[in-house]
């Protein structure tokens, strides 16, 4: 089948576009039109055909009753004329019309009349002598069965009988009618009374002509119907071309001939109300496109300033994870172009999948986003992006440099914890480091020295030399302490002249002579020609301050008011002898 329809459309080339014709508006309205009314007409013409076969047919069963019954009247005439030679002429006659078939008078029995000498004998009998003078050849020819069902509904009705048959030699149509010849009393003269059908007359005429004429009427009601279909067919194509597809194509000419959408364009109104009226509105939506297109547009412009001028870095990602934007500041604070970024791909960012990738994932920001990267602090914050149905559409990084903010934090952090003056840990240092050693000597069974230390006479050296001078006698005990103790120590100011240091681990004996080679060198220490002392209180946990933090601080300062009281310029180790003792704050 595709090879027949391809070798017809190789011939003939314009077959290819009967494909399309369904597809087409004009073709398809051509086609159900069409097709309803080709089924229309087809099926009235079957229709009319039909009744126009049945009129014929049944004029034609008229016409040869009539001819049955003038012939049976005829013939009755001839045989009270009392001469059968002329009935048998009259009935040989009749055997030569046109279109006459078969014309037989039968006897009652089916038996055809005229044939032998049984009625002549029974006749002559009856009237006497050699009336009618007998057949010198007899032939007994046997018509219809005595026992014909339609030879016995003619002789209980009375009435002529049709029949419909084709003769089997040539299959001719024929119409047969079986008539009766009824008895009258003329008839009883010769035949005595009898039967009230004195005889049958079997009449069989041809249909052909009549058949033929159906045949031609027929093709000419389907001819004329393809015709008149053919022509319907037209006027529509021409109508639906003119009101419909015209104006589409026009309309679809101009759209396509707009190839970038341009949407400064309109269609004209052309056509019917309904295209003009579909025109006015996509008209209408192209101006509402238009509008909103300019503002789209302003507002993708000020944002592809902001992110093009933005201090943070941004690249976000498409659906398929890759990139599709990165701003200068991507490039610059990661050290690469943008192709070499887009080529990397999103998680390797930073060079650490694992970690961005857990970032992205990360919707809680609950993981820290900070990046030590090309010797540069950065802050990342990566998320996917999600549209409204909840489908994953892209992932966006957001970098920013915080490497200055980091060091000013760690800045604060350390001022925070240092004494302005001196350098040293400062009192809230003291006091967090104090309870986390405490805790730990405590919890681990260590041991924890501490040292507590006051320049002697302060306010009478302030009072001589002046504050300034007191400053930088303070600065310099605070640069011989620093040298003195080991990084694990903490050395802290306290306030005015007095400073601490917490020694981990550190028995009685070392801090002991830690605090003597400290007093030691302070003494020894000259500043701008000036010479001070210091008293120092020492004491160790666990021997004091079993309880808490604070009472080791009290055991020391108890040893360094007891060291004030012998004399100062010296050390005091805390026993619990000086628990008694006051302490001075
Ligand atoms: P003592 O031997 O009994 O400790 O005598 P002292 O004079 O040192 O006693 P006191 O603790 O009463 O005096 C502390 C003095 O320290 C008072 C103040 O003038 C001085 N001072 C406190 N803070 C500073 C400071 O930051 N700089 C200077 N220059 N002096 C300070
Ligand atoms: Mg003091
Ligand atoms: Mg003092």
């Amino acid at each position: 089948m595709r090879f027949w329809l391809s070798s017809l459309q190789r011939l003939f080339p314009w077959m290819a576009n009967l494909k399309a014709i369904p597809d087409r508006l004009g073709g398809r309205i051509l086609l159900f039109v069409g097709c309803t009314f080709l089924v229309g007409w087809l099926l009235l013409s079957v229709l009319v055909s039909q009744i126009h076969e049945h009129l014929i047919m049944s004029q034609n069963e008229r016409s040869v009753l009539l001819v049955t019954r003038s012939v049976a009247s005829g013939l009755r005439t001839i045989m009270l004329a009392g001469d059968a030679e002329i009935a048998e002429n009259y009935l040989r006659n009749l055997q030569e019309v046109n279109g006459m078939l078969d014309f037989r008078i039968l006897r009652i029995d089916g038996s055809e009349a005229f044939r032998t000498n049984e009625t002549i004998r029974f006749v002559n009998n009856r009237l006497g002598g050699e009336r009618f003078s007998l057949h010198k050849k007899e032939i007994k020819n046997q018509i219809l069965p005595s026992d014909s069902p339609i030879l016995r509904q003619m002789l209980v009705t009375n009435r002529e009988v049709p029949i419909y048959e084709q003769d089997p030699t040539n299959q001719t149509p024929m119409l047969t009618f079986i008539a009766p010849i009824p008895s009258q009393d003329e008839c009883r003269g010769c035949h005595g009374q009898g039967d009230a059908i004195r005889g049958v007359i079997k009449l069989t005429m041809s249909l052909a002509k009549a058949r033929q004429e159906i045949e031609q009427a027929r093709w000419w009601i389907y001819g004329l119907g393809i015709l008149i279909a053919g022509m319907v067919m037209l006027i529509i194509h021409l109508v639906v071309r003119r009101s419909a597809v015209a104006p589409l194509e026009h309309m679809t000419k101009i759209l396509s001939e707009n190839p970038k959408h341009d949407l400064e364009r309109f269609i004209p109104l052309h056509g019917c109300a309904e295209f003009r009226q579909m025109a006015t509105a996509f008209n209408q939506l192209t101006t509402q496109l238009r509008d909103a297109w300019n503002d789209l547009s302003g507002e993708r412009d000020k944002l592809t300033t902001i992110v093009l001028s933005a201090r943070e870095g941004i690249v976000v990602t498409n659906r398929h994870e890759e990139i599709v934007l990165v701003n200068p500041a991507a490039e610059r604070l990661l050290g690469r172009t943008s192709m070499q970024i887009r080529n990397d791909g999103f998680l390797h960012l930073f060079h650490d999948p694992v970690h961005m990738n857990a970032l992205r994932a990360d919707h809680a920001q609950e993981l820290p986003g900070l990046v030590w990267f090309n010797e540069r602090m950065l802050q990342i914050h990566a998320a996917s992006i999600e549209d409204s149905s909840g489908h994953m559409i892209g992932a966006a990084a957001m970098i920013r440099d915080v490497t200055r903010e980091k060091a000013l934090e760690d800045e604060l952090r350390k001022l925070s914890h240092t004494d302005g003056l001196t350098g040293l840990h400062n009192r809230r240092r003291f006091d967090a480091a104090l309870l986390e050693e405490y805790d730990r000597a405590k919890r681990y069974g260590l041991i924890l020295g501490i040292l507590l230390l006051d320049v002697d006479h302060f306010k009478r050296f302030n009072d001589s030399h002046g504050h300034d001078q007191g400053d930088r006698v303070l600065k310099g005990i605070a640069e011989v302490m620093r040298s003195h103790f080991r990084s694990v120590d903490y050395v802290c100011r306290l306030g005015g002249e007095e400073f601490c240091v917490i020694m981990p681990s550190t028995g009685a004996s070392g801090v002991i002579r830690s605090a003597e080679r400290l007093r030691s060198s302070v003494e020894q220490m000259v500043i701008d020609d000036l010479h001070v002392t210091v008293s120092i209180g020492v004491a160790i946990f666990p021997e004091a301050g079993q309880n808490e933090s604070a009472a080791l601080i009290k055991a020391a300062d108890q040893a360094l008011y007891t060291a004030k009281k012998r004399g100062r310029n010296q050390i005091c180790y805390f026993t619990p002898e000086l628990s008694d003792s006051p302490a001075r704050s």
